[in-house]
């Protein structure tokens, strides 16, 4: 059961394109992960600093910086970020070898990032320099300071922005999590207000929607990576296995 495979996870990898969007897609699972002595790291690709009606973008990014570090603070979840340009994500092989060496340091058995159907031109970039890091990742003629890595799992995060064709094929346990994840949020103005979207609301229901499915409180959504990515990319191949299936 994938349930399983996550929480025994030592790392765990959550990839989001703006700072908010991993808590949303995973924060309740970070959480629950981190309870059970996973490590879990957010690296939020942009901070979403466009995203304020009158703080202008320089201040906006300051305060989300400060806004995620408190919420990752209560998710017990580590942070980085690369300070790309809201609503301008490139989706060049450079960024995506940045993805991938914080994908060998870190060395995710897991990692979930957005799921490419979505409205979002700066989600879509994420989920496919997600995947083009694993990709790098794994390539041991890619020299780096790390050795090769590739990760076990790749999952992709239910976002309300990201639902064209998206399935909920996996649904896990996160009742542990929720309570962390709420309070999380709460550090974000986002999140009290600042949005016409309810996105307390919204998830909260969500998840509480996905726990009905799973006979459990709460529970997360996740939708699986194709067969052929799995197998072209390395992924399934077991710690012990020899070489890398590709
Ligand atoms: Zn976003």
């Amino acid at each position: 059961m994938i349930e399983d495979r996550i929480y025994a996870a030592k790392s765990i990898l959550v990839v989001g394109a703006h700072a908010f969007d991993a808590e949303v897609m995973a924060g309740p699972l970070a959480a629950a992960a981190v309870k059970r002595g996973a490590t879990v790291t957010f690296l939020h690709l942009t901070m979403g600093e466009q995203g304020h009606p009158y703080l202008v973008p320089a201040h906006y990014c300051v305060q989300k910086e400060e806004e995620a570090g408190s919420a990752a603070e209560r998710l017990g979840v580590a942070m980085r970020s690369f300070g790309l340009r809201d609503g301008f994500l490139p989706t060049d092989d450079q960024t995506a070898l940045e993805v991938a060496d914080i994908i060998r340091e870190l060395k995710p058995e897991i990692v979930i990032t957005h799921w490419h159907g979505s409205w979002h031109k700066d989600h879509r970039a994420a989920a496919h320099l997600t995947k083009t890091g694993i990709f790098f990742a794994g390539l041991p003629t890619v020299a780096s300071d790390h050795p090769a890595h590739t990760p076990q799992l790749l999952l992709f995060g239910e976002n309300w922005e990201d639902d064209d064709g998206f399935r909920p094929e996996h649904l896990v346990d996160v009742s542990d999590g929720f309570e962390a994840w709420r309070d999380a949020v709460m550090e974000y103005e986002l999140a009290r207000g600042l949005s016409s979207f309810p996105y307390v609301d919204y998830y909260s229901s969500l998840y509480r929607l996905r726990g009905c499915l799973r006979a459990t409180r709460h529970a997360q959504a996740f939708a699986a990576a194709s067969h052929s990515w799995n197998a072209g990319s390395g992924l399934f191949s077991l710690p012990f296995g020899k070489g890398s299936g590709r």
